[in-house]
């Protein structure tokens, strides 16, 4: 099977500690990098993570809070440095763009590659990017300003051809692709070998969801449903709920109810407020809702 994984490169809150640095992940899958959140730092977990910086398509921003962007203006800088010349998309809220653009017009001139900015309606949810290999939708959240969270969809592949049945039934190579696209195959005598004797079925499409800061949000798991892996902001344990509605964040429990909710493969938690010594208290509150759950943290590479 393609890979398909999260890199964490942060998953702290908003005030800086010494053990976790500012949000951001690589989603990689089939060869191709894309980088979620770039909060500040974000370069040096890269270099730290040895992702191939040149190998980033796109960034894709789910909110103006700086934990979540204040690292990208030096990233892009020190792309400048290494010689990248392929254009680099930026899908973030509209308001990013003058402030980029302005910063980077400042401190860039001269970069030899293009920014790319894509404008995101943070309160729809939509298919925004599609290549050959998967699709990324925007999902609404709510927080305190605008924001949303990025699905990531493998297509799926076609199913695997049965080497030893095209042996057997002499089937020419010319008529593998349509086999693969379902075909049966009608041999001299006339007899039809079903498709289902000549190919065994493709694994079945993975998908990542990532739903950065947000409020507990009842309905979301209808947006999530059944995805391989969610990330889910978790920055408060429960004890702190009034805190997490107050400042529009989420418990590691209520992160567990959107996880349980739509019925997810696993749930990975993050965004962790500073308050807390280690994060065992969320993992564990998490667990009773939804076993399945894991802690991120920095440098750690999930399978989705
Ligand atoms: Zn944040
Ligand atoms: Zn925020």
């Amino acid at each position: 099977m393609e890979p398909f994984k999260v890199h964490i490169l942060g998953c702290g809150s908003a005030l800086p500690t010494l053990q976790h640095n500012a949000s951001s992940q690589i989603v990689e899958l089939r060869e191709k990098l894309f980088m979620i959140d770039c909060g500040e730092g974000t370069q040096i977990q890269l270099r730290k993570s040895h992702v191939h910086f040149s190998k980033i398509i796109a960034v894709f921003i789910s909110h103006l809070h700086g934990d979540h962007c204040f690292g990208l203006p030096g990233m892009i800088s020190t792309f400048g440095m290494t010689g990248r010349t392929a254009p680099l998309h930026i899908y973030a809220p509209a308001d990013f763009e003058p402030i980029l653009s302005q910063t980077l017009n400042f401190f860039c001139q001269g970069l030899e590659f293009k920014v790319v900015f894509h404008a995101v309606n943070t309160k729809q949810n939509k298919v925004i990017y599609e290549d050959k290999s998967l699709t990324i939708e925007t999902i609404p959240l709510q927080h305190r300003i605008d924001c949303c969270g990025y699905l990531f969809r493998e297509k799926p592949t076609l199913p695997h051809i049965r080497r030893d049945m095209i042996d057997f039934y002499h089937i020419p190579i010319s008529q593998i692709n349509n086999i693969k696209a379902g075909a049966d195959w009608v041999t001299q005598d006339g007899d039809v070998i079903p498709n289902s004797r000549l190919t065994t079925p493709a694994a079945p499409a993975r998908s990542y969801a990532y739903c950065s800061d947000t409020r507990y949000i009842k309905t979301l798991y209808n947006l999530v449903k059944n995805v391989s892996t969610l990330y889910h902001e978790s920055t408060y344990a429960a004890q702190d709920a009034d805190r997490a509605r107050l400042y529009w964040h989420s418990t590691s429990e209520q992160a567990a109810l959107v996880a349980r909710d739509a019925s997810v493969g696993k749930l990975l938690l993050g965004h962790y407020s500073a308050r807390y010594g280690n994060e065992q208290q969320l993992l564990e509150e998490a667990k009773e809702i939804f076993p399945n759950s894991f802690l991120t943290q920095e440098g750690a590479i999930f399978d989705i």
